[in-house]
């Protein structure tokens, strides 16, 4: 089987279909297995150190006989039918080869190139060769070719004599019975929502709130009011935090109707967090509904509101930056004056923002001529009582590759289209439709010949 798509879905389908005794090509585009899940902090509602509880499975990956790992690589091409695609792969260079140890002790402390580190949402800076994040899996280093000067400093430096620049992309071609689709999501890009002004440095992301409260991030886990450190003071805590749930969801504007799921929880655990560490700071939540609808996530509500976490039902209209810090201007729907305008500053503002179909999604489903929903997500065979079948015999679907939802129930699809999957390997023989054949544009060298 392929599984596309080295999140926490991939992995677990993956790690199904290998134990379950057949071979599985995973496809990740990035250099790491573990997808957004790796760089989370904590997950809702248990509290887990989310990479502590995936590296396990991400290095169980790695090792796994009845496992081929194809990281940093693009699906080319996809034919074929159920019980025999042939699928094209594009496994781009690193420079780097299999002696690396990942140590990136000796070439990234010479490498003389410092720029933004798209791992912690540019909160930090990278150098041009680099490790994505401490667990990443495979362990190699791996060089920025955009941004690399060709010194060849980090050459001289390693021990291991890892560093190759000469590799070129390698193309391969993988036969499979059966495709599993993971592509997960893309994170909502607050820059489209201008009023929210997400460039000025007090103003950040939930994402980039997740790698600050990260041990491993940019700050150390540490909350820091980043204004404070761009003026090479003393970082400061923030004493005044605000959260604007629904950013690019449920927002017609910009063409997300629909509700992430995810992000209510992920301010109330964060918010806890927050008051766990520093009692003192004052951290308000400025929401349209909370929906707090599964297991264990309405007493996480209640323990955040018992810790002193304030929560203020209203739309935000605009974020007004200050020097430090920002002016929220919004609505209080359960106030007395019952809806009025008010203006209130914060040293730090998180923007929760949503999540949308991933570019990876619409790339697989036009190449297995998949349709997709209004909002965007792949549309699965039937939402009620075929969620992971796609109207394609033979591909399945996991995850919120065909929308929002949380980590348990990606994991819960991932294991449902592995099962389906078995089943239709374990028959030995399928029948297939009448085979149409198609021009392969991709390979066509338009001699005529066939016509
Ligand atoms: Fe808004 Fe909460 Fe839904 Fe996220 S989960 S879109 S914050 S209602």
């Amino acid at each position: 089987a392929l599984i596309i798509g080295g999140g926490v879905t991939g992995i677990t389908a993956a790690l199904e279909l290998a134990d379950g005794g057949y071979h599985v090509h995973l496809v990740e585009k990035e250099s790491s297995i573990g997808g957004r899940m790796a760089l989370l902090d904590k997950v809702f509602p248990t509290g887990d150190c989310s990479v502590c509880v995936l590296a396990p499975k991400m290095n169980e990956v790695d090792s796994h006989p009845n496992i081929t790992l194809h990281t940093y690589t693009d699906i080319e091409a996809i034919d074929g039918h159920a019980g025999r695609f042939r699928v094209r792969l594009l496994k781009k260079p690193r420079y780097v080869n299999e002696y690396c140890k990942g140590c990136i002790e000796f070439c990234s402390a010479v490498c003389p190139v410092s720029i933004s580190n798209e791992f912690d949402f540019g909160l930090s800076k990278k150098k041009a060769i680099y490790k994505p994040f401490p667990q990443a899996v495979p362990e190699y280093a791996i060089i920025d070719s955009e941004h690399c000067v060709g010194c060849g400093l980090c050459a001289a430096a390693c021990p291991l004599d890892a560093i190759e620049y000469d590799q070129k992309p390698e193309k391969l071609e993988v036969e499979v019975g059966a495709i599993v689709v993971a592509t997960g999501y893309d994170i909502f890009d607050a820059s489209r929502k201008p009023n929210l002004h997400v460039e000025s440095p007090d103003v950040i992301t939930s994402a980039q709130l997740e790698r600050m409260l990260n041990a491993s991030g940019p700050t150390e886990g540490i909350l820091i009011q980043p204004s404070s450190i761009e003026d090479n003071s003393t970082p400061k805590t923030p004493s005044r935090v605000a959260f604007i749930q629904c950013v690019g969801s449920r927002d017609v504007q910009v063409g997300n109707p629909y509700c992430s799921k995810i992000c209510c929880m992920v301010a109330i655990k964060n918010s806890i967090q927050i008051k766990e560490r520093h009692p003192e700071v004052e951290v308000v939540v400025h929401y349209i509904d909370i929906r707090a609808a599964g297991e264990g996530y309405e007493e996480m509500y209640i323990r955040a509101q018992k810790a002193g976490v304030k929560f203020i039902r209203g739309m935000v209209g605009e974020v007004i930056p200050e020097e430090h810090g920002a002016i929220l201007c919004y609505e209080n729907t359960l106030g007395v004056d019952n809806g009025g305008m008010r203006e209130e500053h914060y040293d730090l503002v998180v923007l929760s923002v949503g999540m949308e179909p991933s570019q990876s999604t619409k790339s697989i489903a036009s190449m297995l001529k998949l349709p997709m929903r209004e909002d965007r997500f792949l549309a699965p065979a039937h939402p009620k009582m075929m969620p992971v079948e796609t109207v394609q015999r033979g591909v399945l679907v996991a995850g919120c590759a065909s929308g929002p939802k949380e980590i348990q129930f990606s994991i819960s699809q991932a294991a449902d289209t592995a099962s389906k999957v078995m089943n239709l390997l374990s028959k030995g023989e399928i029948e297939v439709d009448p085979y149409v054949a198609e021009v392969d544009a991709g390979r066509c060298v338009g001699c005529g010949i066939c016509t």
